[in-house]
């Protein structure tokens, strides 16, 4: 008999997440606009929930992928919610990009029902997820991890563990902090370099053979920025989220970090520029608006 495994949130990057377990899995989908889930259990073959609690119940596995960890904890209790309707020794293995404070209260209150918890935000964009090689920081105890290793394996490549739960959060909040400083000192920089006169290409040309680059010059402005293409994969108002829980983290261990402070405003003020729809890359746009030229355009 196949494992029963439920996903809940079939947004950008959950619904591919999930499309790679519906083969191998007693799969039940859950998700807030309930057409979403009916369309995919349509497609996939497996089984629409109407709950939350209708859709862990007789799981093994329960994976979340929501906005933030304050939706997770929406939907833990009540009549409708997981909690009631998880099974002792059931698992729920988070792949929201959360915060490392609220996973722990998450993880308290499952374990007093005899449930585990794991936190394990993924990376590596939609395009990784439809590939199944994402990357994924987890946070947990080694015995739980065990149990959602395989899980994670139907579409993750390169999976580890970074230490006790809250611990993936905290990493990935880093990593996407970095991704927001990178974009908007890139922004800043080819916007400068463009009213002095330098092309676009030629500076990323340049900087891509040198030690400035990174994946932002690498990928995502050629693709996105030099092309004027700018599909909307990844939410500016996720990255906003990141990069504030990276810049409350820091701030809650007492470590300086004003470029941190400072980039998780930036970015809040292109997220109210730009709207809650606006892709990360879509940032640039704010600093052509402040500057008066667009990038690309031999002004
Ligand atoms: P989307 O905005 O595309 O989807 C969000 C999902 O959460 C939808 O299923 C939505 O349901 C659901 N949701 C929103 N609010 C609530 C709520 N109050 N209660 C219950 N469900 C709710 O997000 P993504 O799929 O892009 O991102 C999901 C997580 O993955 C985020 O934490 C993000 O930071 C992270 N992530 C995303 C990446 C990407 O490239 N997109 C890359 C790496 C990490 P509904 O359909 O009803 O709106």
């Amino acid at each position: 008999m196949q494992m029963k495994v439920a996903f809940l949130g079939l947004g950008a990057i959950g619904a591919p997440m999930a499309r790679h377990l519906a083969p191998h899995y007693t799969l039940s989908v859950w998700n807030r606009t309930a057409a979403r889930a009916t369309e995919f259990a349509g497609e996939t073959g497996c089984r629409a929930a109407t709950t939350p609690a209708d859709a862990v119940r007789g799981a093994a596995i329960a994976i979340t992928c929501l906005p933030t960890s304050r939706e997770v904890e929406s939907i833990l209790d009540g009549e409708d919610g997981m909690l009631g309707a998880f099974g002792r020794g059931a698992t729920l293995v988070d792949c929201t990009s959360g915060d490392p404070a609220t996973s722990l209260r998450i993880a308290a209150k499952l374990a007093e029902r005899g449930v585990g918890f794991v936190d394990a935000p993924v990376s590596g964009g939609v395009s990784g997820a439809v590939k199944g090689i994402l990357t994924i920081m987890c946070g947990g105890d080694e015995a739980t991890m065990a149990r959602a290793r395989p899980i994670l394996e139907a579409f993750g490549e390169k999976i580890v563990l970074c230490g006790p739960i809250g611990a993936g959060h905290a990493v990935k909040a880093v990593n996407q902090a970095m991704l927001g400083v990178h974009i908007w000192s890139l922004s800043e920089g080819l916007v400068a370099l463009q009213k002095a006169g330098v092309a676009i290409d030629t500076a990323l040309d340049v900087i891509n053979s040198s030690s400035g680059r990174s994946n932002t010059s690498m990928n995502l402005f050629p693709e996105r920025v030099v092309t004027r293409s700018f599909p909307r994969t990844f939410r500016l108002a996720l990255m906003d989220k990141d990069v504030r829980i990276a810049a409350d983290f820091a701030r809650e261990y007492g470590v300086p970090s004003p470029l941190l402070q400072l980039a998780s405003e930036l970015l809040r003020e292109a997220r109210r520029e730009l709207g809650e729809e606006a892709d990360h890359v879509e940032t640039v746009q704010v600093l052509e608006r402040w500057a008066g030229v667009q990038l690309g355009n031999k002004t």
